[in-house]
């Protein structure tokens, strides 16, 4: 690739936009729309969609975007999901104010403009079943067949539709197609199906219908019935762009808005698909729609993901007109970016190991000074209580350190966060098992504040908290959901669920956390210290058992694949 652009103020779609505005294009108005399916819950793809139809109608005076349930197939639908849906956009920052808009709600005009394509001779009732009109599509390379249904006459095709409204056929018996080419080298203009019968009842529309607009018709004209300007889709939707605009040209609609398809996000080691996180959630591989390992904003949320960050993400990935791999990184490295500046440090301990402070007196209890967050001296401080009995990390100790091993060993000195200095001086085991049970150690009262009067230096800093003080806790540490970047390299798509990380989720249930946190209301964030951003659990998190989602680690990964990239 020829050089990396960085970071554009505008894209191809802001770009054209812009354009049609300076031409006076649609009385100067920019309408856009977010269309889901209230069939799942929303995922960071959609969040890439809902950042630029809301970004783009933010940036420009006047400029609306409508939030429309695309609630056409009643099979698959739940009240709950357009709930979630909702909740989710909000959540991200964005309004659609009054513009609450349901596809459903135009099932009669719908099927008004469908009549008006059957009167045209544009649209005729077809009675071959699904298998039959797969058979004569054809092929990219071979044209389709002529339905034998497709000479009906007018009077017949109104009398069949009718009827078909009417519930006097059962499903799949009959469709409404539009007649316009089987030889169409799109093959989405091989006359498509735009009515099916399914007795099916619809979430918001009851029993009234038992026939259904598909999506290609349906879409275009709830666009162009909501006055839409900017039509925004994923790539998919390009050669639909056809029928998109065939349909508003047969029926010489007032308004037809303008089809633009942008690449669709896909971040590594995830899925995003609905259809496959249902499956993970269904088939109870995850524990639901808002496990922090899903790539749902509920999980992102859950997980401890900020609005900002989320938003930060989908401004760096930018709009292009090509499919691309986001690397997952890039997001963690926006949240951690977002909760460097925002979260308050704390002290925790993940795996405990005892300390005993030997020469520090038995009843004594400090409070020392802890600075909040070093970004922001704003934030203030706190006080951390030292005492004799203390619990570092078990990892911060090694009985026989290897080389560049620069924490506490035997008779060696480190610094204890804001605290002292202290050197170990016995290491005590279980007989039977030889395990360490726990250290002993002496402090150097000279170092109050973590420095020494004689200058001498140690080579780490180790977080900790006061053993009778500090609060149990347990701490969900999470990794990728697929063990694989990309799974789509796999033969067989369906089979992501191969790729599944069987170590994503870590559950830690003995973590001791420094008392500042006993009211740690579910949600809010914190930086352990040294150990990464961490989110008190909204669902499982009670006063009295604590439950910590680790956001993000410190490590961050995307810095270094940056920096390579700059060499
Ligand atoms: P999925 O394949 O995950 O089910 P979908 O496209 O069927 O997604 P919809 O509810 O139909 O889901 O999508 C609503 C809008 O969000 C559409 O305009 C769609 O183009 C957009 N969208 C969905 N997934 C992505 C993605 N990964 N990146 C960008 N936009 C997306
Ligand atoms: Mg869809």
């Amino acid at each position: 690739m020829a050089g990396t652009v960085s970071r554009p103020a505008t894209d191809f779609i802001r770009s054209i936009i812009a354009e049609d505005l300076k031409a006076g294009k649609n009385q100067g108005r920019v309408v856009t729309r977010f269309p889901p399916e209230p069939n799942g819950f929303l995922h960071i793809g959609h969040a890439k969609s809902i950042c630029l139809n809301f970004g783009i109608a933010a940036e420009n005076e006047g400029g609306i975007c409508h939030l429309r349930f695309d609630d056409t197939n009643p099979s698959k639908e739940e009240a709950e999901y357009a709930e979630s849906i909702m909740a989710d956009i909000r959540w991200l920052g964005f309004d659609w104010a009054d513009h609450l808009y349901y596809a459903s709600d135009y099932f009669e005009k719908l099927y008004q403009y469908a009549v008006r394509l059957i009167k045209d001779g544009k649209a005729y009732v077809c009675d071959l079943n699904a298998d039959e009109i797969r058979e004569c599509r054809g092929t990219l390379t071979e044209p389709g067949k002529e339905s034998p249904f497709r000479t009906r006459s007018v009077e017949e095709n109104l009398d069949l539709f009718e009827r078909m409204r009417a519930g006097e056929y059962e499903d799949g018996s009959r469709v409404l197609r539009a007649k316009i080419d089987m030889a169409s080298p799109n093959m989405n203009m091989r006359d498509p199906v735009i009515y099916r019968i399914l007795h099916v009842p619809h979430h918001r529309t009851g029993d009234k219908w038992c026939i259904y607009p598909m999506y290609d018709f349906t879409h275009c004209l709830s666009d162009s019935i909501e006055g839409i300007t900017h039509s925004l889709c994923s790539l998919e939707f390009e050669d639909h762009r056809p029928l998109y605009d065939w349909v508003l040209d047969e029926l010489n609609v007032d308004c037809h808005p303008q089809q633009i398809e942008f690449a669709r996000l896909n971040l590594t080691y995830t899925v995003m698909s609905k259809r496959k996180l249902l499956e993970l959630v269904e088939q109870g591989l995850v524990k639901g729609w808002d496990d922090p390992r899903m790539s749902t904003i509920s999980g992102l949320r859950r997980r401890g993901y900020t609005p900002e960050s989320i938003r930060n993400f989908c401004e760096r990935i930018g709009v292009a007109k090509r499919d691309s791999m986001v690397d997952m990184a890039l997001l963690e490295h926006c949240v951690r970016e977002d909760l460097n500046k925002r979260a308050p440090r704390v002290m925790g301990v993940l795996r405990p190991l005892k300390v005993v402070i030997d020469n520090y007196p038995e009843d004594l209890v400090e409070e020392l000074e802890a600075i909040n967050n070093p970004e922001d001296p704003g934030m203030g401080t706190r006080k951390v209580p030292f005492s004799r009995v203390l619990y570092i990390e078990q990892e911060d100790f090694r009985e026989d350190p290897p080389k560049k091993f620069f924490r506490l060993a035997p008779g060696r000195e480190v610094r204890l966060r804001y605290a002292y200095f202290i050197r170990c001086v016995d290491v005590v085991k279980d007989e039977q098992t030889g395990e360490i049970v726990e250290l002993h150690c002496t402090y150097d009262p000279e170092t109050k504040g973590g420095s020494a009067p004689d200058g001498r230096k140690v080579k780490a800093t180790l977080h900790w908290v006061s053993a009778p003080h500090s609060i149990r806790a347990e701490a969900r540490l999470y990794d990728h959901l697929l063990v694989k970047a990309d799974p789509s390299d796999e033969k067989d798509d369906a089979d992501f669920k191969a790729c599944l990380n069987s170590n994503s989720l870590e559950v830690l249930k003995t973590c001791r956390v420094e008392p500042s946190l006993k009211n740690a209301e579910p949600g809010s964030r914190y930086q352990f210290e040294r150990l990464g951003y961490f989110c008190v659990d909204s669902v499982d998190s009670f006063e009295e058992s604590l439950v910590f989602n680790r956001t993000v680690s410190l490590r961050d990964t995307w810095a270094r694949i940056e920096k390579a990239l700059k060499k």
